[in-house]
């Protein structure tokens, strides 16, 4: 079976983000960008669905400007067989990345969608559930264990207050969670490889996708600074301080 796994550009998870003077977002240029973390790990679980035997080809797919080449290419890197760019400027929003993917999910014939939890820019958690409910296919979301046997995928979940195991029947989307592995680090054999590895680039017209957004940021600010702490000799201060400034016990 064949899987299409999401990989999102996003500003370097290292990176100290600014907001942008005028408030509309934040400062992407000249900042370092890489592939969004969960997308990291939604690949390692594709390529290693393909090393046990259970997958036969995983797809990249990046949905942003030119330079999503190169999260392809990690992803190529890491292990994946084939890349698709869909090349967009500015903002995509879930339900566009969603379109897109359930027409690329279709036209490439794939089992399973695989992507990230949450992309950690605009931390929307919302993609993987709407394709899911566009493709009209069974999704296992937050996912840190992945099974594929008879024509199904068995998903252990993490919800709150501890994990949740469902079955899906394939085809199906299931979305990564931190704990479901720890990807690897490209090799450079593996890196000079994925080179040559071929990447389709599209428009999303081409898939009948219109990508206008349909939400407006009004606003986007830092958080309020923390007011510095202090220091306390013993536990008898602390004690002292929590009960008479802090008047919390
Ligand atoms: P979000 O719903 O924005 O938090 O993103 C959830 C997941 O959807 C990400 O971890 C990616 O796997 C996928 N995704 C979102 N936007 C894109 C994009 N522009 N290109 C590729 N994958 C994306």
């Amino acid at each position: 079976m064949k899987v299409l796994v999401a990989v999102k550009r996003v500003v370097d998870y290292n990176v100290k983000v600014r907001v942008k003077s005028d408030k509309t977002g934040v400062e992407t240029a000249g900042v370092k960008m890489s592939m969004n973390p969960f997308d990291e790990i939604a690949v390692e679980e594709a390529v290693r669905l393909k090393e046990k035997g259970a997958v036969e080809e995983v797809i990249a797919v990046s949905i942003g400007v030119a330079q999503a080449q190169e999260t392809i290419r990690t992803a190529l890197a890491m292990g994946a067989d084939r890349g698709i760019l869909v090349e967009a400027d500015g903002t995509v929003e879930p339900l566009a990345v969603a379109k897109i993917l359930k027409e690329l999910a279709k036209k490439e014939g794939v089992e399973l969608v695989l992507l990230g939890k949450q992309a950690i820019d605009d931390d929307m958690n919302a993609t993987g559930q709407m394709l899911a409910a566009l493709l009209g296919w069974p999704q296992g979301t937050f996912a840190s264990k992945i099974e594929i046997a008879d024509g199904s995928a068995t998903v252990t979940r993490e919800v709150d207050g501890g994990l949740q195991t469902v079955k899906l029947k394939l085809p199906a989307v299931v979305t990564a969670d931190l704990r479901l592995n720890e990807p690897r680090y490209a090799s450079l054999p593996n890196i000079m490889k994925a080179r040559k590895k071929p990447i389709e680039t599209v428009k999303p017209a081409d898939l009948n996708v219109d990508v206008t957004p349909r939400l407006t940021v009004i606003n986007v600010s830092e958080p309020p600074t923390r007011k510095a702490g202090v220091k306390v000799p013993d536990v008898a201060t602390l004690v002292e301080k929590l009960r008479n400034e802090a008047k919390v016990i």
